[in-house]
Protein backbone atom coordinates (compact mmCIF):
# COMPACT_ATOMS: atom_id res chain seq x y z
CA UNK A 1 0.00 0.00 0.00
CA UNK A 2 1.12 3.10 -0.93
CA UNK A 3 2.26 5.52 2.28
CA UNK A 4 -0.58 8.23 2.13
CA UNK A 5 -3.09 5.03 1.29
CA UNK A 6 -1.93 3.96 4.58
CA UNK A 7 -1.41 7.45 6.59
CA UNK A 8 -4.88 7.92 5.36
CA UNK A 9 -6.60 4.25 6.91
CA UNK A 10 -4.30 4.18 10.49
CA UNK A 11 -6.22 7.59 10.70
CA UNK A 12 -9.75 5.94 9.95
CA UNK A 13 -8.91 3.18 12.68
CA UNK A 14 -8.17 5.66 15.14
CA UNK A 15 -10.90 7.97 14.17
CA UNK A 16 -13.00 5.17 14.77
CA UNK A 17 -11.95 3.69 17.75
CA UNK A 18 -12.34 7.61 18.95
CA UNK A 19 -16.05 6.98 17.71
CA UNK A 20 -17.08 4.29 19.78
CA UNK A 21 -16.09 1.74 16.73
CA UNK A 22 -15.10 -1.64 16.32
CA UNK A 23 -11.24 -2.24 14.59
CA UNK A 24 -9.85 -5.49 14.20
CA UNK A 25 -5.98 -5.12 14.23
CA UNK A 26 -2.84 -6.53 13.86
CA UNK A 27 -0.62 -7.36 16.76
CA UNK A 28 2.34 -10.35 16.64
CA UNK A 29 0.28 -12.82 18.58
CA UNK A 30 -3.30 -12.96 16.93
CA UNK A 31 -5.64 -10.31 15.02
CA UNK A 32 -7.47 -8.07 17.99
CA UNK A 33 -11.21 -6.51 18.10
CA UNK A 34 -10.05 -3.35 19.38
CA UNK A 35 -12.53 -0.65 21.13
CA UNK A 36 -11.89 2.11 23.52
CA UNK A 37 -11.36 0.46 26.73
CA UNK A 38 -12.06 3.73 28.92
CA UNK A 39 -15.87 3.89 26.65
CA UNK A 40 -18.06 1.14 28.03
CA UNK A 41 -20.83 1.22 25.34
CA UNK A 42 -17.61 1.03 22.83
CA UNK A 43 -16.07 -2.17 24.72
CA UNK A 44 -20.28 -3.84 25.31
CA UNK A 45 -19.64 -4.27 21.12
CA UNK A 46 -16.95 -6.43 21.44
CA UNK A 47 -18.68 -8.33 23.64
CA UNK A 48 -21.56 -8.66 21.40
CA UNK A 49 -19.57 -9.67 18.67
CA UNK A 50 -17.75 -12.04 19.93
CA UNK A 51 -20.54 -13.44 21.67
CA UNK A 52 -18.32 -13.46 24.81
CA UNK A 53 -19.58 -14.52 28.16
CA UNK A 54 -19.10 -11.38 30.35
CA UNK A 55 -17.32 -13.18 33.07
CA UNK A 56 -14.35 -13.22 30.12
CA UNK A 57 -11.99 -10.24 31.02
CA UNK A 58 -10.17 -7.89 28.04
CA UNK A 59 -7.11 -7.19 28.03
CA UNK A 60 -6.07 -3.43 27.64
CA UNK A 61 -3.04 -2.45 24.91
CA UNK A 62 -1.31 0.67 24.99
CA UNK A 63 0.76 2.42 22.52
CA UNK A 64 4.13 2.44 25.04
CA UNK A 65 5.14 1.64 28.57
CA UNK A 66 4.26 5.40 29.88
CA UNK A 67 0.78 5.12 29.23
CA UNK A 68 0.29 3.22 32.56
CA UNK A 69 -0.68 5.56 34.67
CA UNK A 70 -3.88 5.73 32.18
CA UNK A 71 -5.23 2.56 33.43
CA UNK A 72 -3.35 0.83 36.62
CA UNK A 73 -2.90 2.68 39.94
CA UNK A 74 0.55 1.60 40.38
CA UNK A 75 3.93 0.04 38.32
CA UNK A 76 6.23 -1.97 40.56
CA UNK A 77 9.18 -2.91 40.47
CA UNK A 78 8.96 -6.18 39.03
CA UNK A 79 6.78 -4.93 36.72
CA UNK A 80 9.36 -1.90 35.05
CA UNK A 81 11.72 -4.83 34.75
CA UNK A 82 9.50 -7.11 33.29
CA UNK A 83 8.13 -4.17 30.31
CA UNK A 84 11.62 -3.32 29.97
CA UNK A 85 12.51 -6.48 28.79
CA UNK A 86 9.66 -7.90 26.92
CA UNK A 87 7.45 -4.74 25.72
CA UNK A 88 6.77 -4.85 23.27
CA UNK A 89 5.76 -8.01 23.45
CA UNK A 90 3.34 -10.99 23.92
CA UNK A 91 3.48 -10.16 27.82
CA UNK A 92 0.31 -9.26 29.61
CA UNK A 93 0.55 -7.82 33.41
CA UNK A 94 -2.25 -8.08 35.60
CA UNK A 95 -2.45 -4.83 38.45
CA UNK A 96 -5.06 -3.07 40.13
CA UNK A 97 -6.44 -0.41 37.66
CA UNK A 98 -7.45 2.92 37.81
CA UNK A 99 -11.36 4.01 38.04
CA UNK A 100 -11.06 5.03 34.38
CA UNK A 101 -11.32 1.80 33.29
CA UNK A 102 -15.08 0.86 33.16
CA UNK A 103 -16.15 -2.92 35.02
CA UNK A 104 -17.28 -4.46 31.80
CA UNK A 105 -13.68 -4.38 30.73
CA UNK A 106 -12.28 -6.72 33.58
CA UNK A 107 -15.48 -8.47 34.71
CA UNK A 108 -16.18 -6.12 37.76
CA UNK A 109 -12.46 -7.29 39.27
CA UNK A 110 -10.49 -4.42 41.14
CA UNK A 111 -7.36 -5.35 38.36
CA UNK A 112 -6.93 -4.94 34.60
CA UNK A 113 -4.86 -6.86 32.09
CA UNK A 114 -2.51 -4.72 30.40
CA UNK A 115 0.05 -5.09 27.53
CA UNK A 116 2.17 -3.10 24.79
CA UNK A 117 1.70 -5.06 21.46
CA UNK A 118 5.33 -5.24 19.09
CA UNK A 119 3.07 -4.28 15.88
CA UNK A 120 4.19 -1.14 14.23
CA UNK A 121 0.86 -0.09 12.68
CA UNK A 122 -1.26 -1.18 15.43
CA UNK A 123 1.17 1.37 17.77
CA UNK A 124 0.76 3.75 15.76
CA UNK A 125 -3.13 3.44 15.43
CA UNK A 126 -3.18 3.43 19.21
CA UNK A 127 -1.09 6.87 19.23
CA UNK A 128 -3.26 8.22 17.44
CA UNK A 129 -6.26 7.29 18.75
CA UNK A 130 -4.48 8.71 21.97
CA UNK A 131 -7.01 5.99 24.12
CA UNK A 132 -6.27 2.57 25.78
CA UNK A 133 -7.63 -0.05 23.78
CA UNK A 134 -9.76 -3.04 24.82
CA UNK A 135 -8.92 -5.94 22.14
CA UNK A 136 -9.32 -9.92 22.50
CA UNK A 137 -8.74 -11.80 19.75
CA UNK A 138 -10.60 -11.19 16.73
CA UNK A 139 -13.04 -14.37 16.45
CA UNK A 140 -16.22 -15.69 17.62
CA UNK A 141 -15.97 -16.95 21.63
CA UNK A 142 -14.37 -20.58 21.60
CA UNK A 143 -13.47 -20.35 17.70
CA UNK A 144 -9.60 -20.54 16.67
CA UNK A 145 -8.04 -17.34 17.13
CA UNK A 146 -7.43 -15.34 13.67
CA UNK A 147 -3.68 -15.17 12.22
CA UNK A 148 -4.15 -13.43 9.45
CA UNK A 149 -7.13 -10.77 8.49
CA UNK A 150 -8.69 -13.27 6.31
CA UNK A 151 -9.40 -15.28 9.81
CA UNK A 152 -10.89 -12.37 10.44
CA UNK A 153 -12.92 -11.29 7.62
CA UNK A 154 -14.73 -15.02 7.33
CA UNK A 155 -15.63 -14.90 11.44
CA UNK A 156 -16.88 -11.31 11.82
CA UNK A 157 -16.62 -9.60 8.86
CA UNK A 158 -19.97 -8.00 9.33
CA UNK A 159 -19.91 -7.27 13.02
CA UNK A 160 -16.47 -5.14 12.79
CA UNK A 161 -16.53 -1.59 11.29
CA UNK A 162 -12.64 -1.71 9.91
CA UNK A 163 -10.46 -4.61 9.52
CA UNK A 164 -6.83 -3.31 8.99
CA UNK A 165 -4.62 -6.23 7.65
CA UNK A 166 -1.55 -6.30 8.94
CA UNK A 167 -0.44 -9.32 7.30
CA UNK A 168 -0.03 -13.16 8.77
CA UNK A 169 1.09 -12.83 12.69
CA UNK A 170 4.29 -13.48 13.74
CA UNK A 171 3.92 -14.88 16.97
CA UNK A 172 0.55 -16.94 16.44
CA UNK A 173 -0.21 -17.57 19.99
CA UNK A 174 -1.62 -15.31 22.68
CA UNK A 175 0.44 -13.25 25.21
CA UNK A 176 1.73 -14.84 28.27
CA UNK A 177 -0.27 -13.32 31.36
CA UNK A 178 1.08 -12.58 34.72
CA UNK A 179 -0.57 -11.24 37.89
CA UNK A 180 1.37 -9.07 40.05
CA UNK A 181 0.46 -8.72 43.73
CA UNK A 182 4.12 -6.14 45.12
CA UNK A 183 6.43 -8.39 44.01
CA UNK A 184 4.86 -11.54 43.81
CA UNK A 185 4.38 -13.02 40.10
CA UNK A 186 1.58 -15.74 39.23
CA UNK A 187 1.23 -16.93 35.71
CA UNK A 188 -2.44 -17.25 34.55
CA UNK A 189 -1.81 -18.44 31.07
CA UNK A 190 1.54 -19.47 29.39
CA UNK A 191 1.97 -17.60 25.86
CA UNK A 192 4.27 -16.39 23.68
CA UNK A 193 6.92 -15.18 25.80
CA UNK A 194 8.24 -18.42 27.70
CA UNK A 195 8.07 -19.05 31.35
CA UNK A 196 12.17 -19.54 31.27
CA UNK A 197 12.92 -16.38 30.05
CA UNK A 198 10.72 -14.57 32.60
CA UNK A 199 11.91 -16.67 35.35
CA UNK A 200 16.13 -16.07 34.34
CA UNK A 201 14.80 -12.21 34.80
CA UNK A 202 13.21 -12.70 38.03
CA UNK A 203 12.93 -15.50 39.91
CA UNK A 204 10.47 -18.22 40.28
CA UNK A 205 6.96 -17.43 39.15
CA UNK A 206 3.93 -19.03 40.58
CA UNK A 207 1.63 -21.33 38.30
CA UNK A 208 -2.23 -21.78 38.12
CA UNK A 209 -3.34 -24.79 36.22
CA UNK A 210 -7.31 -24.23 34.89
CA UNK A 211 -9.64 -26.59 36.25
CA UNK A 212 -10.83 -29.18 33.92
CA UNK A 213 -14.25 -29.43 35.19
CA UNK A 214 -16.06 -26.28 35.65
CA UNK A 215 -17.39 -24.75 32.40
CA UNK A 216 -19.08 -22.22 34.12
CA UNK A 217 -16.48 -19.97 35.96
CA UNK A 218 -13.11 -20.98 35.26
CA UNK A 219 -10.40 -20.98 37.89
CA UNK A 220 -8.37 -17.93 36.63
CA UNK A 221 -10.93 -15.54 34.73
CA UNK A 222 -11.07 -16.39 31.08
CA UNK A 223 -9.04 -19.94 31.48
CA UNK A 224 -12.43 -22.16 30.40
CA UNK A 225 -10.82 -25.64 29.85
CA UNK A 226 -12.59 -25.62 26.18
CA UNK A 227 -11.11 -22.56 23.94
CA UNK A 228 -9.99 -21.80 20.92
CA UNK A 229 -11.16 -25.16 19.32
CA UNK A 230 -12.22 -26.17 16.36
CA UNK A 231 -15.50 -27.40 15.18
CA UNK A 232 -13.87 -31.05 13.98
CA UNK A 233 -13.18 -33.28 17.06
CA UNK A 234 -9.82 -32.87 17.85
CA UNK A 235 -7.64 -35.64 19.87
CA UNK A 236 -4.34 -35.89 21.52
CA UNK A 237 -2.00 -39.17 20.81
CA UNK A 238 0.82 -39.80 22.48
CA UNK A 239 1.99 -42.25 19.23
CA UNK A 240 0.50 -42.02 15.99
CA UNK A 241 -1.27 -45.01 15.41
CA UNK A 242 -0.26 -47.52 13.09
CA UNK A 243 -3.32 -46.62 10.82
CA UNK A 244 -5.75 -43.61 10.79
CA UNK A 245 -9.18 -44.60 12.51
CA UNK A 246 -11.09 -43.50 10.02
CA UNK A 247 -10.28 -42.03 6.56
CA UNK A 248 -10.70 -38.89 7.21
CA UNK A 249 -8.40 -38.14 9.78
CA UNK A 250 -6.57 -35.50 10.01
CA UNK A 251 -2.99 -34.94 11.48
CA UNK A 252 -1.28 -31.74 13.17
CA UNK A 253 2.31 -32.60 13.94
CA UNK A 254 5.24 -30.38 14.80
CA UNK A 255 7.91 -32.05 12.94
CA UNK A 256 7.92 -34.72 9.45
CA UNK A 257 7.33 -38.26 10.37
CA UNK A 258 7.31 -41.52 8.77
CA UNK A 259 3.77 -42.81 9.78
CA UNK A 260 1.64 -40.53 8.20
CA UNK A 261 0.67 -42.44 5.56
CA UNK A 262 -3.05 -43.17 5.13
CA UNK A 263 -4.07 -39.27 6.42
CA UNK A 264 -6.71 -36.87 4.61
CA UNK A 265 -4.81 -34.03 5.79
CA UNK A 266 -1.29 -33.84 7.36
CA UNK A 267 -0.12 -30.37 8.87
CA UNK A 268 3.39 -30.33 10.00
CA UNK A 269 4.46 -27.22 11.77
CA UNK A 270 7.77 -27.06 11.52
CA UNK A 271 10.59 -29.12 9.89
CA UNK A 272 12.74 -28.53 12.32
CA UNK A 273 10.60 -29.32 15.24
CA UNK A 274 11.20 -25.42 16.06
CA UNK A 275 8.72 -24.57 18.78
CA UNK A 276 8.50 -20.70 17.24
CA UNK A 277 7.85 -21.74 13.97
CA UNK A 278 5.50 -24.22 15.24
CA UNK A 279 3.46 -21.18 17.45
CA UNK A 280 3.90 -19.23 14.42
CA UNK A 281 2.06 -21.17 12.28
CA UNK A 282 -0.23 -23.33 14.80
CA UNK A 283 -3.33 -21.60 14.61
CA UNK A 284 -3.72 -21.47 10.77
CA UNK A 285 -2.97 -25.09 10.57
CA UNK A 286 -6.06 -25.71 12.63
CA UNK A 287 -8.15 -23.26 10.69
CA UNK A 288 -7.20 -25.29 7.27
CA UNK A 289 -7.75 -29.09 9.15
CA UNK A 290 -10.98 -27.44 10.48
CA UNK A 291 -12.21 -26.84 6.40
CA UNK A 292 -10.61 -29.75 5.08
CA UNK A 293 -14.16 -31.93 6.04
CA UNK A 294 -12.51 -34.20 8.42
CA UNK A 295 -14.24 -36.45 11.05
CA UNK A 296 -11.30 -36.50 13.28
CA UNK A 297 -8.36 -34.56 13.82
CA UNK A 298 -5.15 -36.52 15.63
CA UNK A 299 -2.59 -34.48 17.28
CA UNK A 300 0.84 -35.32 19.84
CA UNK A 301 2.14 -33.00 22.09
CA UNK A 302 4.86 -31.07 22.07
CA UNK A 303 7.48 -30.89 24.04
CA UNK A 304 7.27 -29.12 27.71
CA UNK A 305 9.67 -26.16 27.11
CA UNK A 306 9.48 -22.92 25.69
CA UNK A 307 6.45 -22.06 23.45
CA UNK A 308 5.91 -25.91 23.81
CA UNK A 309 3.98 -24.92 27.17
CA UNK A 310 1.46 -22.79 25.23
CA UNK A 311 0.94 -24.83 22.35
CA UNK A 312 0.24 -27.93 24.96
CA UNK A 313 -1.91 -25.53 26.15
CA UNK A 314 -3.97 -24.54 23.35
CA UNK A 315 -4.11 -27.99 22.40
CA UNK A 316 -5.46 -29.60 25.47
CA UNK A 317 -8.26 -26.91 25.24
CA UNK A 318 -8.98 -27.34 21.22
CA UNK A 319 -9.14 -31.30 22.78
CA UNK A 320 -11.70 -30.30 24.99
P1 LIG B 1 -7.13 -12.94 25.23
O1 LIG B 1 -7.83 -14.28 25.14
O2 LIG B 1 -5.74 -12.96 24.67
O3 LIG B 1 -7.96 -11.81 24.76
O4 LIG B 1 -6.89 -12.67 26.77
C1 LIG B 1 -7.96 -12.51 27.63
C2 LIG B 1 -7.63 -13.26 28.87
O5 LIG B 1 -6.79 -12.47 29.72
C3 LIG B 1 -8.83 -13.53 29.71
O6 LIG B 1 -9.52 -14.66 29.22
C4 LIG B 1 -8.21 -13.74 31.09
O7 LIG B 1 -7.72 -15.06 31.22
C5 LIG B 1 -7.04 -12.79 31.08
N1 LIG B 1 -7.38 -11.56 31.77
C6 LIG B 1 -7.84 -10.43 31.22
N2 LIG B 1 -8.09 -9.51 32.16
C7 LIG B 1 -7.79 -10.06 33.33
C8 LIG B 1 -7.85 -9.60 34.67
N3 LIG B 1 -8.28 -8.38 34.98
N4 LIG B 1 -7.47 -10.44 35.64
C9 LIG B 1 -7.02 -11.68 35.33
N5 LIG B 1 -6.95 -12.18 34.07
C10 LIG B 1 -7.34 -11.39 33.08
MG1 LIG C 1 -9.22 -15.29 23.02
Amino acid sequence: MPATELTISLQSAANVLKLGGLVALPTETVYGLGANALDARAVARIFAAKERPFFDPLIVHLADVSWWPRVVLDFPPVAELLAKHFWPGPLTLVLPKVAAIPDIVTSGMPSVAIRVPDHDLTREILRRADVPVAAPSANPFGRLSPTTAEHVRQQLGDRVDLILDGGPCRVGVESTILELHGDEVVCLRPGGVPLEAIESLIGPVGRITPRDSDEQRPAAPGMLASHYAPRTKLMIVEDLPAAPPTSRTGLLILQPSDRTRGYAQVEVLSRDGDLIEAASNFFQALHRLDQAGLDTILATPFPETGLGRALNDRLKRAAH
